[in-house]
C-alpha cells in the first residue's frame, strides 16, 4: 500500500467516525423526550363516520383530530363549503389529496399541461384554505406513454419550479408523494424526492412520506423520514399489511421507528389517515388513534 492510499484510507476512517460522533451526540444533546414535536393527527374525508363534513367535524374534534384532508378534484367548488363546516372549530385543513388530471412525466406535451393546469387550480384552493399543500404524484404505472427516467426527471424540475413558484404565491407548497413499485415506477423513495425537492431548488416544492408505500419500499421508517429532512411536509398512515386502520394487522403495525424521526426532525406538520377499515368505523377509529398516541409516547 502506498503512502497516499494509507492517507486516503485514515483520511476516510476519520472523516466516518466524525458523522458517527456528529450523529451520537446529535441525539444524546436533543434527547427524544424533550422533542418538541407533537402528534397532529389528521383525516382524510372518508375516515370519520357520518353523512355530512359537520358529523364528521364533530366525531373528530371528539377524539382530538387536528386535520382534514380533503381530496383536489373539484375542491375550487368546495372552499366555501369547507370553511364553513370548519368554522370556530379545532380543526384546520392539513394537505390536499391529489385530485389532478394528466401527468408531469408525460411523453404527449398536451397531458403535461394538463397536469399543470389542474395542479394550479387546486393550489389556488390549497392556499385559501391554509393547507400545507397539495399532493402530486409525476406519474403512476398506469399513466403511458411516459418519458424514461432521465428525460423525465429533467422536464419534472423545471414543471415543478414553475408550480413551486405558483404554489409560493398562494402560500402554500406542491408535496410530492412516493408510491410503491406496484403502483408508480418513477418515484418510489423519500429520498429521491426530497433530492427531487434539493435540485428544483424552490421552497414551494416538498415532499410526503406514507407508511403504506414505505413498508414495501424503504429499508428503514427512520432512514427514511431522516433522509426527507427539510422538505418533509406531510405524513400519511395506514395499516402495514392490508391498509386498513392502524391497529388492524396486528404487531405488522409498528410506526415507533418513524415517529422517533419526526421526533427528532421536530416535524411540525400532519400525520394523517389514509385507510379503509374491516369493522365499525365507530370502533376502529378511535382504537387506531388510541394505538398512534401511545407508540408516539414510546417512540
Ligand atoms: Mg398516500
Amino acid at each position: 500500500m502506498n503512502t497516499n492510499r494509507r492517507d486516503f484510507i485514515k483520511t476516510a476512517a476519520l472523516a466516518t467516525g466524525a458523522v458517527g460522533i456528529g450523529a451520537f451526540s446529535g441525539s444524546c444533546t436533543t434527547p427524544v423526550s424533550k422533542s418538541k414535536a407533537s402528534l397532529h393527527l389528521s383525516f382524510q374525508e372518508g375516515i370519520a363516520p357520518g353523512t355530512s363534513l359537520n358529523e364528521k367535524f364533530d366525531f373528530m374534534e371528539k377524539l382530538g383530530i387536528a386535520g382534514f384532508e380533503p381530496g383536489g378534484r373539484g375542491l375550487a367548488g368546495r372552499v366555501n363549503e369547507i370553511q364553513q363546516a370548519l368554522k370556530g372549530r379545532n380543526i384546520k385543513v392539513s394537505a390536499i389529496c391529489a385530485g389532478f388530471s394528466g401527468w408531469l412525466i408525460a411523453e404527449a406535451e398536451e397531458h403535461r399541461k394538463e397536469c399543470m393546469e389542474s395542479s394550479k387550480e387546486i393550489l389556488a384552493a390549497a392556499g385559501e384554505l391554509g393547507s400545507v399543500g397539495m399532493i402530486l404524484v409525476p406519474g403512476f404505472n398506469g399513466q403511458q406513454p411516459s418519458l424514461p427516467m432521465p428525460q423525465a426527471r429533467e422536464i419534472l424540475l423545471e414543471e415543478l419550479k414553475e408550480l413551486g413558484d405558483f404554489a409560493i404565491a398562494h402560500n402554500t407548497t406542491l408535496i410530492l408523494e412516493p408510491l410503491n413499485r406496484r403502483e408508480a415506477w418513477f418515484l418510489r423513495l423519500l429520498a429521491d424526492a426530497a433530492a427531487i425537492c434539493r435540485d428544483t431548488d424552490n421552497a414551494g416544492i416538498t415532499c410526503l412520506g406514507d407508511f403504506w408505500h414505505m413498508t414495501w419500499e424503504e429499508t428503514s421508517d427512520y432512514g427514511a423520514f431522516m433522509s426527507a429532512g427539510k422538505y418533509l411536509k406531510h405524513v400519511h398512515i395506514a395499516s402495514r399489511e392490508r391498509r386498513k386502520m392502524p391497529g388492524e394487522d396486528g404487531k405488522a403495525d409498528n410506526y415507533t421507528d418513524g415517529f422517533r424521526a419526526l421526533k427528532e426532525l421536530n416535524y411540525p406538520h400532519y400525520v394523517s389517515f389514509e385507510c379503509g377499515t374491516e369493522g365499525k368505523r365507530e370502533e376502529t377509529v378511535p382504537a387506531a388513534v388510541a394505538l398512534l398516541r401511545s407508540q408516539w409516547e414510546q417512540a
